[in-house]
């Protein structure tokens, strides 16, 4: 028997098949990892195929050392995925099997935790007697064993000493059974509790339509508290009655604790979590509870989309449009796409969830690729909270120059003296976002990025947003020596500071990046603003998701702006759909909700939009802008990146690959909308120096992707090279 072997080391010169023979001793499985011998070293791998004879000669074909896991870690289900993943995204194998094999798993590191429980010996209870008169403690430690049945060693080794206990086991007095156990995230949450809601009407059709399997793919369009939750814990329970699984995704697991609680406290331990947030131990037990089927229901983030789920009846991606689902590091995917291979290969539902569907999404289910179905009301009909568009240049000629209106302190006051809670939303952290020179326009930038350094009060330092290195704050100009030093736009931390001196008797919460660095941070923060009337808490887009909090009845959105003049074709989009998230927030409850939003243009048709919560307006006005400027959906972008630590090798190689990228075009002349070689954005970052290879292509054209990847498969040691398709941040 010979196997077809993929090794695993991740570079673009090995990701190829090669070929051992399998060892007479043991059977070797499909899918199972595997140690190798490797030129002169001994490596991991995967076994992507069996069979009986090999084309080389051989002489020259080197054998299995061993199998690594007894069962194979690879799920049938997962060799589509790899061959769909590698030709869409152009992804080394070794890299789509690290995403379906994560490192706790593989590693070797991560060991299943036992504990030894010990019980007392029948021979024990015919020889106690013997046990000499000065053991003290063993006798003592038999005493209480005869009291309880089991105990685990770790108590007993606490109580009377380890010795005692390792001379008692010697003598035969006391065994033990090991026993696994599951370390599990989020004990906490009492199981079971959470009683299901009668679904309404709309809930119902929505459920039916999803489960009738008339089209696989379905988007859940439904407004911010429609009781989109409570339709896809209806689908997967039916899934768990069909003796299915499910995977829920939602976006980022640590800013939206919500979700998971609900569905534990539903399904209880038939749910496993999967995150970044988990420790290597939790990781492994929880994603083993998914292979062996103890779980049935992966809730959890971006990766969860590959747990190991045999037999799927559900698959649902909430919050679709959130900009966490892709992944902006390699291997880069974009989870809708491996969530419609799993649907299509279990042919179980998909179902997208968002109140603000991203324009590709929406217009799939337009062209009737997706199943469309609409939750227009919010539970019990509440409204949706009245926006008030606040114009910030009249605010500027009536002389108010600080970043609150009139017009929202009026309505913080009135919200503040009810004792109910209010949310700032800023999409800047940091106290200012640059310090400069007034006199000769010296601005502080970090020596690894092209980025300006933020000024940050609290720590009195000078931080790159980019890769977290910090600097010393200007007091003087190091180019002209005058000490002039001007702060740039307002940030979170310098709201927070304002707001303690606008209302000194309220208590003012704050959730960004800076506040949030450790792993509970975050849960501690919303818990303490929870309790807290009335309160104020000032955040960046980080308060936007999915919270639900009765009690506040107003949303201030200080600098709505902010996104909407990114040079990005998806800035509208992203505008709309943080607007309408944060608003969301507001008058969740009996309370009727507020929100005040500020800006300088006033007009702009995505405020028009947003605040008459009108989705399918702003849809229609968009797809248009699209077409005619050839944008997805109506086309595919395409990047070609490439990083190096020395300007010219990278400068050189992105003029080559430009070149190549012509020389394509010149055959595929009316397939290319748009071709350009350039300094990306951000020219360097982390001390790498950055140039791009940016197309737009008709969709559709995979054998003209693939040309581009051919393109792009350079091995160079001083140049990384990577292929992006569709990108969500072109920095
Ligand atoms: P969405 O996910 O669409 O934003 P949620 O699922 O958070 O909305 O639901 C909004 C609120 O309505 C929640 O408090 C939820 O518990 C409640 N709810 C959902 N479905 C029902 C129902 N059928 N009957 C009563 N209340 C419901
Ligand atoms: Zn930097």
């Amino acid at each position: 028997m010979f196997a077809e072997v993929i090794v695993d080391v991740s570079a673009n010169s090995l990701d190829k098949i090669f070929d051992y023979k399998c060892p007479e001793n043991c059977t070797i499985f499909l899918g199972q990892r595997v140690l190798l011998p490797f030129g002169k070293r001994t490596i991991e791998g995967y076994v992507l195929n069996l069979k009986e004879s090999t084309n080389l000669d051989l002489s020259q074909v080197k054998e299995i050392i061993k199998p690594l896991d007894e069962q194979p870690l690879i799920l049938p289900e997962m060799f589509t995925l790899i061959s769909e993943l590698k030709k869409e995204y152009n992804l080394r194998i070794i890299d789509i099997l690290h995403l379906i094999v994560p490192s706790q798993i593989r590693s070797g590191k991560v060991k299943q935790q036992t504990i030894r429980n010990c019980f007392l010996t029948e021979y024990a209870l015919s020889h106690i007697s013997e046990l000499k008169s000065n053991s003290k403690n063993q006798i003592a430690a038999c005493a209480y064993l005869k009291n309880k049945p089991q105990e685990s060693i770790v108590t007993l080794n606490k109580n009377f000493g380890s010795a005692t206990i390792n001379k008692l086991i010697e003598k035969g007095f006391i065994d033990f059974v090991t026993e696994n156990v599951n370390r599990t995230p989020l004990t906490e949450v009492e199981n079971n509790i959470n009683t299901e809601f009668k679904p309404t009407e709309k809930q119902q059709l929505a459920i039916q339509k999803i489960l009738s399997k008339q089209n696989l793919f379905n988007l859940l369009f439904g407004v911010t508290g429609s009781g989109k939750t409570e339709v896809y814990m209806q689908v997967i329970k039916e899934a768990l009655k069909n003796n299915q699984t499910a995977i829920m995704l939602v976006p980022e697991i640590s800013l939206t604790p919500k979700t998971v609680k609900q569905f534990r406290s539903r399904f209880g331990n038939l749910v496993a979590v999967l995150h970044s947030g988990l420790s290597d131990g939790e990781k492994f037990d929880e994603w083993f509870r998914l292979y062996n089927g103890e779980a049935k229901i992966a809730v959890g983030a971006r990766s969860a989309i590959f747990a190991p789920l045999k037999n799927l009846g559900a698959i649902i991606i909430d919050e679709e449009h959130d900009s966490s689902y892709q992944s902006e590091n390699n291997p880069r995917y974009e989870t809708v796409t491996v969530a419609k291979l799993r649907a299509k290969y279990n042919n179980c539902p998909l179902v997208l969830g968002s109140a603000t569907p991203t324009i590709e999404t929406f217009y799939n289910a337009q062209k009737q690729s997706y199943n469309l179905i609409t939750l227009d009301e919010r539970i019990n009909k509440r409204p949706l909270p009245k926006m008030d568009i606040v114009d910030m240049c009249h605010e500027f000629r009536e002389g108010n120059t600080s970043l609150f209106s009139n017009h929202l302190l009026n309505e913080m006051s009135k919200a503040v003296n009810n004792s109910e809670q209010i949310m700032l939303f800023l999409n800047r952290r940091g106290y200012s976002s640059f310090q400069m020179c007034r006199e000769c326009g010296f601005l502080a930038k970090c020596s690894d990025c092209d980025v300006s350094l933020v000024y940050h009060k609290e720590d009195n330092l000078l931080k790159c947003h980019y890769c977290g290195k910090k600097f010393k704050t200007l007091t003087k100009c190091p180019n002209c020596q005058k000490s002039s030093i001007k702060l740039g736009n307002t940030g979170t931390e310098k709201i927070e500071q304002e707001l303690s001196e606008l209302f000194p008797n309220t208590k003012v919460f704050r959730m960004d990046n800076d506040t949030t660095t450790t792993k509970s941070s975050h849960a501690k923060i919303l818990g303490e603003f929870e309790k807290t009337k009335p309160a104020i808490l000032v955040g960046t887009q980080m308060i936007a998701k999915g919270h639900d909090f009765p009690s506040v009845t107003l949303v201030g959105i200080l600098d709505a702006d902010l996104s909407l003049f990114y040079s990005d074709f998806k800035a509208n989009e992203k505008t709309f759909q943080l607007v309408t998230q944060v608003a969301g927030r507001a008058g969740r409850a009996e309370k009727e909700g507020k929100v005040v939003l500020q800006t300088f243009f006033p007009k702009h048709y995505v405020y028009n939009f947003c605040s008459s919560y009108d989705y399918l307006r702003f849809y229609n006005k968009e797809i248009n802008l699209r077409e005619t400027a050839s944008f997805p959906p109506f086309s595919k972008i395409i990047r070609i990146l490439v990083t190096a630590e020395e300007d010219e090798p990278a400068k050189n190689l992105t003029h080559e690959l430009f070149l190549k990228c012509k020389d394509l075009r010149v055959n595929n002349k009316s397939d290319f909308y748009f071709l350009e070689a350039m300094r990306s954005p951000h020219a360097k970052i982390k001390r790498k120096y950055r140039y791009q290879v940016l197309m737009r292509i008709k969709e559709n054209k995979p054998e003209l992707v693939n040309q581009i990847f051919e393109i792009a498969n350079v091995i160079n040691s001083k140049v990384s090279v990577f292929v992006e398709v569709n990108p969500q941040n072109l920095s």
